[in-house]
């Protein structure tokens, strides 16, 4: 695997940006309280990454300290981005993890530039910043004490608990900036979660997470995603998910089906194949050939069904096929926060009220 036998010095034109020069590559790490994990760590050149105008992901900018992902969810988007890396998308990418160890020093140098306009700058949108890697190097404060200092407003979307260390800081930096907060949980049923999230924390411990945020003065989305046709669309289950989502006091709740993207649907049919070989053909139907949505009338009629229960149970929501585009989202075109949000003097102040609804992640 290319990655254990590199060369210091190599030039590596097919690397992802800021890791083309494996001068860059410092060491590679195994140990003993993250076993069945291979940290390689890299000096990174660059730590903003800048989101091409065509995509439908509102942000402009983005940071992922890590690629790969511990949490290991079986349908994850960014399976195929681990390909770029010459590692596989399945078991290298929970497992063989790039961590950009210099992250917090590059990202000082690019918000120094007089150039810098102060867009919002969303983490969470490739790969989980709050994963198990995160416990080991603590990339996040350094992250977010950065941004917050240079008046940049922050948007992070997890599955990581360990988001609840750095609540203090969120604080602080929502005193300064906007700060919007969103967790991602899909999964209701623990055996279910188990199985498709090998490697994130239980259901109940994120939701006790969104208290934590809730009680810190954060307006919290929930992202309800990916659904799983006959699996977890049912009226039952997305009762009891929007149940406990409302109980653990998130104010706004973002759901959509399932995607399937060329690097991460054989993986998934794999999995699917061992857990429910039951919905096999059914799934090669929703989603045949290259498909990666669901079909317009498989999301329509979601739409139709938790639309009434989202208002019963008394949340914001909408539908992810909603997101506003680049450019109507207030928080990528300000230079400077309209006015700080607060806590403590009150809740947490969204960028907007449709902030995290414009995330177009792909932690889900
Ligand atoms: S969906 Fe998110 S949390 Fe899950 S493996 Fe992918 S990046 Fe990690």
């Amino acid at each position: 695997m290319r990655w254990q036998g590199q060369k210091l010095g190599d030039v590596d034109d097919a690397a992802l940006p800021g890791l083309e020069n494996r001068a860059g590559v410092l060491r590679t790490v195994t140990t003993p309280e993250f076993a069945g994990m291979t940290f390689h760590e890299v000096l990174s050149k660059s730590a903003l990454n800048h989101v091409p105008g065509a995509s439908r992901m509102p942000f402009a900018w983005t940071i992922n300290p890590y690629r790969g992902c511990s949490h290991a969810c079986v349908y994850c988007f960014a399976r195929g981005t681990h390909e770029y890396l010459d590692l596989d998308g399945g078991s290298d990418f929970d497992s063989q993890i790039v961590v950009k160890v210099n992250v917090v020093e590059v990202l000082q140098r690019e918000l120094r530039r007089g150039s810098w306009e102060h867009e919002t700058v969303a983490l969470g949108t490739n790969t989980d910043p709050y994963q198990r890697a995160e416990g080991r190097y603590k990339l996040m404060p350094g992250i977010i004490e950065t941004l917050a200092a240079s008046g940049t407003p922050i948007s992070i979307l997890t599955k990581g608990t360990l988001i609840r260390r750095d609540i203090p800081l969120l604080v602080k930096a929502a005193q300064r900036v906007p700060v919007d907060v969103q967790m991602s949980i899909a999964m209701y049923d623990d055996e279910l979660q188990k199985a498709i999230e090998p490697g994130t924390p239980s259901t109940q411990a994120r939701l006790d997470t969104v208290r934590a945020l809730t009680d810190a003065g954060f307006r919290v989305t929930v992202f309800l995603m990916p659904i799983m046709p006959h699996m977890t669309d049912s009226v039952e289950a997305i009762d009891t998910a929007l149940r406990r989502i409302k109980e653990a006091g998130a104010a706004r709740v973002i759901y959509g089906a399932l995607h399937l993207r060329a690097g991460v649907k054989p993986w998934f049919m794999q999995w699917l194949g061992e857990f429910r070989p039951d919905l096999v053909s059914s799934y090669r139907g929703l989603y045949p050939g290259v498909s990666a949505e669901a079909p317009k009338g498989y999301r329509q009629w979601l739409a139709k069904r938790a639309r009434p229960l989202i208002r019963l149970h008394g949340l914001d929501g909408q539908h992810e096929d909603d997101y506003p585009v680049r450019g109507t989202w207030s928080g990528t075109s300000s230079t400077r926060p309209a006015r700080p949000s607060g806590v403590g003097g009150g809740p947490v102040r969204p960028v907007t009220s449709s902030a995290s609804a414009s995330t177009q992640p792909m932690l889900f």
